[in-house]
């Protein structure tokens, strides 16, 4: 297989190239974190991230949801108690949502891993295939 790029045979997949520029030391005290050495090209050809955004919308809802009931229960009357149920509804339906939307990242991620772990990275002109 050569370059599609540059025509040249000079290229290798992504994953190798990370993994043998990706060393891992341990620490060499009691509790201290491990060191993680990469090289430049091993840092280009990482492998995708999966993220994380639906664990801090799920956090923010909490957050949001306590700091409002905390105002609502300093004077707690028929209306607030309705805001309260709406709330709650409202937090339920979102983390529902947030979990089918994890399910689905997780799919995506998955579909991202596998296209980078059959990717190739061209030696001679940096281009990645
Ligand atoms: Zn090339």
């Amino acid at each position: 297989m050569n370059c599609p790029n540059c025509g040249s045979s000079n290229i290798r997949k992504k994953n190798i190239i990370y993994n043998e520029g990706t060393i891992t030391s341990r620490g060499h005290n009691r509790g201290s974190q491990n060191l993680t050495t990469q090289t430049k090209l091993a840092r280009v050809c990482c492998p995708p991230k999966q993220s994380l955004h639906n664990v801090w919308f799920i956090v923010l809802c909490i957050s949001g949801v306590s700091v409002l009931s905390y105002f609502l229960f300093k004077e707690t009357n028929i209306l607030s108690l309705s805001l309260i149920v709406f709330i709650v509804l409202g937090l339920l339906s979102s983390f529902i949502w947030s979990v089918l939307l994890g399910k689905k990242e997780k799919l995506l991620f998955k579909e991202k891993y596998k296209n980078w772990e059959e990717s190739w990275f061209c030696l001679s002109c940096g281009k990645s295939t």
